[in-house]
């Protein structure tokens, strides 16, 4: 019969309150998989206005750990694009393709604590692993890791290494500044999620964090379609004993059809040649955002300074 504890539901566990007496430090982490495109200088403008906000300092990492996904020369575009819109970070930015061994010293130490282990398994042995047990899924929904690895390999070698979720700790409970309280359940809704891949790449879930760590980031502004990654995040930052940043995400910028822009589904790139065009992109991405853009004949910085009152008073650091 199952004891009182481990029959009542697991509660779920709030997330630290961001360290409120750490300086300020937020940033802007694209993947140089294409051009800046007007969903992701909506992210780009929002870091930016919310370090400013807070008299704080704004980063640019560059996400280039994935080189199938990457464009060559897209980071040079990327950071252009941005110097046109007069968004300038406030030291060199960070390329994670020069970073490996940081994620291999956190992976080391998930290791050595137990909360990470090598996994053998491949797609298909987790598709029969999920059909035997009678579990299905939504055409599209990524797949629970039934956890075929989580007692050992058994002999077999490992391709991939994930984290070990803890169904009683995995509960992450969290508060959006913008999308108020949020909720998931890693173990159940996700599972041991991966954190080297099997083509030997790191996933994101660990360089982001390993990342935002490394450069003090203590503030994340990113788009909405991130969010979901959030509670993974916050359990690796946990495990790796490393504080938990405030979050806010953006709202995503919709094409006529409704789908969200992104570079792989070929959304157009952001002109921002020449302060008019600049101009013009700064202030789509600041209305999309509830930023007022009534008035012309600014520059991007002009516009830039305008805006930081107006986000203090949407997004109020008072509240984080
Ligand atoms: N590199 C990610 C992207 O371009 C963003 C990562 C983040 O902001 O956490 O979608």
């Amino acid at each position: 019969m199952p004891d009182e504890l481990s029959s009542r539901p697991p509660q779920p566990i709030a997330a630290e309150a961001p360290a409120l007496a750490r300086p300020y430090i937020g940033r802007f982490a694209p993947s140089p998989t294409g051009p800046l495109h007007a969903g992701s200088l909506v992210a780009a403008l929002a870091s930016w206005l919310d370090a400013r906000a807070h008299q704080g300092q704004w980063l640019l990492r560059i996400e280039d750990i994935d080189p199938p996904r990457c464009q060559v020369g897209a980071d040079r575009v990327l950071l252009k694009q941005l110097q046109d819109c007069a968004l300038l970070p406030d030291a060199p930015p960070v390329w994670q393709s020069q970073r490996h061994a940081h994620y291999d010293q956190a992976l080391q130490q998930l290791l050595k604590g137990g909360l990470a282990y090598g996994c053998a398994c491949t797609r298909k042995d987790i598709e029969d692993a999920l059909a035997a047990s009678g579990q299905t899924r939504a055409r599209h929904q990524a797949a629970v890791y039934p956890g075929t690895c989580r007692q050992g390999l058994k002999g077999r070698a490992a391709r991939a290494w994930r984290l070990r979720t803890d169904p009683h700790t995995s509960q992450i409970a969290w508060q959006d500044r913008r999308l108020g309280a949020q909720q998931q359940d890693v173990a159940a809704e996700v599972g041991d999620f991966v954190l080297r891949r099997a083509d030997g790449l790191w996933a994101y879930q660990l360089a982001v964090v390993v990342d935002d760590a490394a450069q003090g980031v203590s503030h994340i502004v990113r788009g909405a379609d991130l969010c979901d990654n959030t509670a993974r995040q916050i359990l690796l930052q946990r495990a790796l004993g490393l504080p938990i940043p405030g979050y806010l995400h953006t709202p995503l910028v919709l094409d006529a059809r409704g789908d969200k822009l992104s570079k792989q589904h070929g959304a157009p790139a952001v002109p921002t040649e020449g302060t008019p065009a600049a101009s013009a992109a700064l202030c789509a991405a600041a209305s999309a955002l509830g930023l007022p853009v009534e008035g012309s004949a600014r520059t991007p910085a002009e516009w830039l300074q305008r805006w930081v009152p107006a986000w203090q008073a949407l997004y109020s650091p008072r509240h984080g």
